[in-house]
């Protein structure tokens, strides 16, 4: 299913107090046929009560005497953020409307930008956005020439097409965004150019027939999955409902008298024309679903959005922000290193990446490393050693060296890795798959035993010491150290896959240290990247990574100057021992408030160190949602799995941000539990 637009939840609405046909300015007004007041009324407040009931919040406008189209919000102007640009009516009988809709706007916090004189354009009705784009009609009522001086004034994309039926006199009788990925458009509304951009722009469009045209079909509101329309076909309900919507038929027959129907009568508010979220979504895969916010700039624990909100980022990009966004120290090096040299290859050497093997070799108390860039190219690295370590080394029979890894385990998304994954959604769909693994359960020292017991093919066992996307899951205590010996009694490789839990999170160095155990392979990444730039690395003694040799592996960007400067900086960061011993004390502030509280939302809390996972109890809301109202009160937090709400802030935070988040967890944990909604939004600046 696509993701649903990133508009459309905040409408204009009047009511039809006034609402009359007293003119004919479109085919469909007839003066001769008189409209029913009562009727009129009563289909309107239905209309209201659908969106509402569909999730939809409306504002009124005041009904004004002698302005019977008022009623037609959609015809006032163009919502762009906080900005409103008045139409500018193409007939004398509607041009009053404006000025009684920017005093509203005005009222309401919005800046006014005006289109300049001599211009036609009939606001929203004639302009709705897809994506990034703004698909806008002319002819019959907004000029071409509207759009030149319409992009003065808006960003993104504006795609001008001709209306060529004067029936079809606004671009929402034509075309009807549905999703991410979904419209409805009448190709009869448009010339053969218009029907080729629509195609081209609307990846999954529905064209309609011409009958479903003429019944103003495209004149739907979609709010969420529920389409708002005012005719449906029995084809055209199968086609929706194939796609995940909800239609749904509202009368509206009284305003179908003056040319209008759902869409007509509701102008949305929440619209921000070139919109970055809505360009990804149209024009990335939808390998993602981010929560509803655009970070434009970050320093610290902080981010803003595009609209100016300010947020506590606790998640730091899944602990890859360990030292906070744009750490002062990180960026200088960085900066340092841009104005020297940024990348060689290692065709040739470069001055940083000795220094920093030899600080991280220190760290790790390993004989060497070898740097690569994303987590995942670590994790397979570390395979491949293990596995070559396992012919070269301990003689296992070629072909046969065995892996085990643990049920749950998230080690990143090469087909090799998700190979072993027990995740459906991470492996369905991309077999064949790579041999060479078994799965034991996690946290489970006797099951480890069973599974290396007589197994002279196992070449290593790779374990997260602490599972992060499995929900922050610690392991027993003695698991790590018991898997330890275990691997040295059977001559096993034990491979911790530091990635997510190592660099500090856990409230030491590597989350191995709890245990005081040394495994044979540390995999790091996130965090060894300062944020700043993908960085990972394996680190090992001799016997293990002595096992490559020239042309046996390696990364063209692997080991580049400028992620080894800023990788310096980031060991420099850990080796006074000051983000470990504040990921201690503010993780214990915040579980000792978490406990404490005890939100009645919650069934179960794990934590180690600055990283908590938080369960919450069967109820309505799950944990995305969660996300969604802590988003609204100012905090970024990411959902695993369908219950698990995970905690990362960066490791830089103090005790009074902890503290402000806290607060307003526990709020949003007793909304959850309450079912209550909508959730105030209370920013911290
Ligand atoms: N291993 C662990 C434990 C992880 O948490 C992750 C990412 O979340 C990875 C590996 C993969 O890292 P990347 O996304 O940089 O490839």
């Amino acid at each position: 299913m696509s993701s649903d637009l990133v508009w459309g939840r905040r409408y204009l609405m009047c009511p039809p107090a006034h609402f009359d046909v007293t003119y004919a300015i479109n085919p469909w007004m007839d003066t001769a046929v008189g409209v029913d007041c009562k009727r009129a009324q009563r289909q309107w407040d239905a209309l209201v009560q659908t969106y509402r009931a569909a999730g939809a919040e409306i504002e009124l406008l005041g009904p004004q005497p002698g302005l019977p189209d008022l009623v037609f919000t959609a015809n006032l102007g163009i919502v762009d953020g906080d900005t409103f640009i008045p139409a500018r009516m193409r007939h004398a009988e509607r041009r009053p409307e404006t000025a009684h809709a920017e005093g509203w706007f005005e009222q309401h916090g919005f800046a006014i930008r005006r289109l300049p004189e001599g211009v036609v354009q009939e606001g929203a009705g004639d302009a709705l956005p897809f994506g990034d784009t703004l698909v806008a009609g002319h002819r019959a009522r907004s000029s071409a020439g509207a759009y030149a001086e319409l992009a003065r004034l808006v960003g993104g994309v504006i795609l001008p097409l001709e209306l060529a039926d004067p029936r079809f006199y606004h671009v929402d009788i034509a075309f009807c965004p549905l999703d991410a990925r979904t419209a409805l458009y009448a190709p009869a509304a448009f010339d053969d150019y218009g029907v080729r951009k629509i195609q081209q722009l609307v990846p999954d469009a529905i064209a309609l027939t011409d009958d479903e045209t003429r019944a103003f079909c495209a004149n739907s509101v979609v709010v969420g999955r529920t389409v708002v329309m005012p005719a449906c076909t029995p084809r055209l309900l199968d086609e929706l409902r194939a796609r995940g919507f909800r239609p749904v038929v509202v009368d509206v027959s009284e305003f179908l008298k003056a040319g209008g129907g759902p869409r007509c009568l509701t102008l949305a508010l929440d619209v921000k024309l070139g919109d970055s979220a809505a360009a990804a979504e149209r024009w990335t895969a939808h390998n993602y679903h981010p929560l509803p916010v655009t970070v434009t700039s970050a320093l610290g624990c902080w981010v803003r959005d595009d609209r100016g909100r300010r947020y506590l980022d606790a998640l730091s990009a899944y602990s890859a922000l360990n030292f906070g966004h744009r750490h002062p120290k990180l960026v200088a090096a960085a900066h340092a290193q841009l104005d020297r040299v940024t990348l060689t290859s290692r065709a040739f050497s470069n001055d940083q990446l000795g220094p920093f093997a030899r600080e991280l070799a220190a760290m790790t108390g390993k004989d060497r490393v070898l740097p690569m860039n994303t987590g995942a190219e670590a994790v397979e690295t570390a395979i491949k050693a293990a596995r070559k370590w396992g012919y070269e080394v301990k003689g296992v029979r070629p072909g046969h060296a065995t892996i085990v890894v643990c049920d749950g385990n998230f080690h990143g998304r090469t087909t090799t890795i998700v190979s072993f994954s027990d995740d459906p959604l991470a492996r369905d769909g991309f077999g064949p798959f790579t041999p060479g693994f078994v799965r034991v359960p996690f946290g489970d020292a006797a099951a480890l035993a069973a599974a290396l017991r007589d197994n002279e093919d196992i070449v290593a066992f790779l374990v997260e010491p602490v599972q992060g996307e499995a929900g922050v899951i610690v392991p027993p205590a003695g698991y790590l150290r018991a898997a330890r010996r275990l691997c040295t009694e059977h001559g096993v490789l034990l491979v911790a896959d530091e990635i997510q839990s190592g660099l500090g999170r856990t409230g030491r160095t590597f989350a191995c240290d709890h245990e005081d155990v040394v495994p044979d392979i540390y995999v790091l990444g996130k965090a060894l990247g300062g944020g700043i730039l993908a960085l990972s690395a394996i680190a090992g003694d001799d016997d293990v990574l002595g096992v490559f040799s020239p042309g046996s592996h390696g990364s063209t960007f692997g080991g580049n100057p400028l992620a080894c400067a800023v990788g310096s900086a980031v060991l420099d960061l850990l080796r006074s021992g000051e983000p470990q011993a504040n990921a201690q004390r503010i993780g214990a502030r915040l579980r000792a408030g978490l406990d404490a509280a005890a939100p009645a939302a919650l069934h179960e809390i794990r934590s180690r160190g600055l990283w908590l996972g938080l369960d919450l109890v069967p109820g309505p809301a799950d944990a995305r949602a969660a996300c969604e109202r802590l988003l609204e009160h100012g905090v970024l937090a990411k959902d695993t799995h369908e219950r698990t709400i995970r905690l990362a802030p960066p490791l830089t935070i103090t005790a009074d941000e902890a503290d402000w988040l806290l607060e307003r967890l526990i709020a949003v944990l007793a909304d959850v539990r309450a079912g209550r909604r909508p959730y105030p939004a209370s920013f911290a600046a």
